[in-house]
């Protein structure tokens, strides 16, 4: 199911953070999906996806702005880690928990990547930019 190679968040991407009356979910996807996602194909997003709603929440709450997603800019996502407090949280809201995620499958394949919500939050911690009680905020709702 990959569809692209993430290259990272780009400045044109991050400069919807600054304007007022854009959508949200339409940020969130340019970030997480276009950004971060290797499943990605062009479309609107998955609403059902755990990774993207969290985003979204950040994005609306002003928890994700352009201090923090600057930090991000130009640099291709890391190589993703099962971090035990996302995979709780995040991934036990998200649909694809049911419908079959391979990346938290007890057995995955080597190339199981996470989608691009997940990749975000783990990049946003890695680099100090959001703290772990803040993404336990989003991903229960703002
Ligand atoms: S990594 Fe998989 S289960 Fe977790 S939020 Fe993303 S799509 Fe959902």
């Amino acid at each position: 199911m990959k569809g692209n190679i993430p290259e990272g968040i780009a400045f044109e991407m991050t400069t919807t953070l600054t304007g007022k009356g854009q959508d949200v979910t339409l940020i969130a996807v340019s970030l997480a999906c276009r950004g971060y996602c290797e499943y990605y194909s062009g479309d609107e997003g998955e609403a059902g996806c755990g990774g993207l709603s969290a985003v979204r929440n950040g994005i609306a709450t002003g928890k994700i702005g352009l201090t923090q997603v600057s930090y991000l800019l130009d640099e291709p996502p890391g190589p993703a880690r099962r971090i035990g407090g996302l995979i709780s949280e995040l991934c036990a809201r998200c649909s694809y928990l049911e419908s079959g995620c391979d990346f938290i499958s007890e057995s995955p394949p080597p190339d199981a990547t996470p989608c691009g919500g997940y990749r975000l939050l783990q990049a946003l911690l890695d680099c100090g930019a959001l703290r772990p009680e803040i993404v336990r905020s989003l991903v229960a709702g703002g």
